[in-house]
């Protein structure tokens, strides 16, 4: 069923105790399909969100092209496993203006993608405790592929003591090795053919690492050297921080976030690997 209300969303929700939650902005890939079919196999009740929320976009942003198609969408998340699909407008969910939000502190918002977007999380985490508000679910259903995200909102949760559990769920790559994402359809033919050195820069971090480098500057310069194949590429950012805490360090001694963030022409592309210190 295809809601667009608070009132009706919470009225079809109110005798349902075991809810999981997958929100989204919609432009549905096999990505956010993985998140609905994991939440379906453990949920009397899922609800897909599909909001293009427009305070974690900045003035200059992609907000008013960012792809919206809710048939498609729609059809797409139910196919998935979805029983709801909640779709409200910027009215239904702000109002003429919300003057509240939800910010977590910088060290966690304020460097990665928070260094280039710096209203962005305070969006991301304004908009996901008041949809939590609203369908009031058991777990809520997150993409690794966005890594930041998802170590701000779990701390969102455990600071608020928000009475849920936030679930990860892994990265879906494209046939290359490119991680799906609903920006990937802006990228042309070329800028798409050299995405695919963005995920073969971290996999020469995995396999150095793997063989003993520990070294973060040794890391990252090998990230920068492979991705030299793909002349179009920009970076904006490469960087190797303590998992959980987001603080940086010279040498690996614990388990880490690989995240970096590269532009293909217009199209800023965002990935990450995961290494488990201590291996
Ligand atoms: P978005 O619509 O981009 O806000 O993404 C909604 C959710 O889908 C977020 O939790 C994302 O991390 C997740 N997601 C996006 N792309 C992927 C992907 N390639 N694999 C797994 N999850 C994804």
């Amino acid at each position: 069923m295809l809601i667009d209300s608070i009132s009706k969303m919470r009225q079809v929700l109110s005798n349902k105790n075991n809810i999981g939650f997958v929100p989204t902005m919609g432009a549905l890939h096999e990505g956010h399909l993985s998140l609905i079919k994991t939440a379906r196999k453990h949920h009397e009740v899922v609800v897909v969100s599909i909001f293009v929320n427009p305070s974690q976009f900045a003035p200059h942003e992609d907000y008013d092209t960012y792809p919206r198609n809710i048939d498609k969408d729609y059809a797409l998340a139910i196919s998935a496993g979805a029983d709801y699909v909640f779709s409200p407008s910027v009215f239904e969910i702000y109002g003429t203006g919300s003057l509240t939000h939800v910010i977590v502190d910088p060290t966690l918002t304020d460097i990665l993608c928070g260094a280039t977007r710096p209203t962005h999380f305070k969006g991301v985490t304004t908009v996901v405790a008041l949809l939590i508000n609203i369908i009031k679910p058991q777990k809520i259903y997150l993409g690794e592929k966005d890594a930041q995200q998802v170590i701000i909102l779990k701390r969102m949760v455990k600071d608020l003591h928000m009475d849920l559990k936030v679930v990860t769920c892994p990265t879906i790559r494209d046939y290359d090795g490119l991680a799906l994402s609903s920006r990937n359809a802006n990228l042309n033919i070329q800028e798409r053919h050299e995405a695919v050195y963005l995920y073969q820069s971290l996999l020469m971090i995995k396999k150095l690492y793997t063989l003993g480098e520990l070294n973060v500057e040794t890391l990252k310069k090998s990230f920068t050297e492979v991705l030299k194949n793909a002349t179009l590429a920009k970076i904006d950012y490469v960087e190797i921080l303590g998992y959980d805490d987001l603080q940086s360090m010279k040498t690996i001694e614990k388990k880490v976030l690989v995240a970096v963030a590269v532009f293909f022409g217009k199209t800023r592309l965002i990935d990450n690997i995961v290494l488990e210190g201590g291996e």
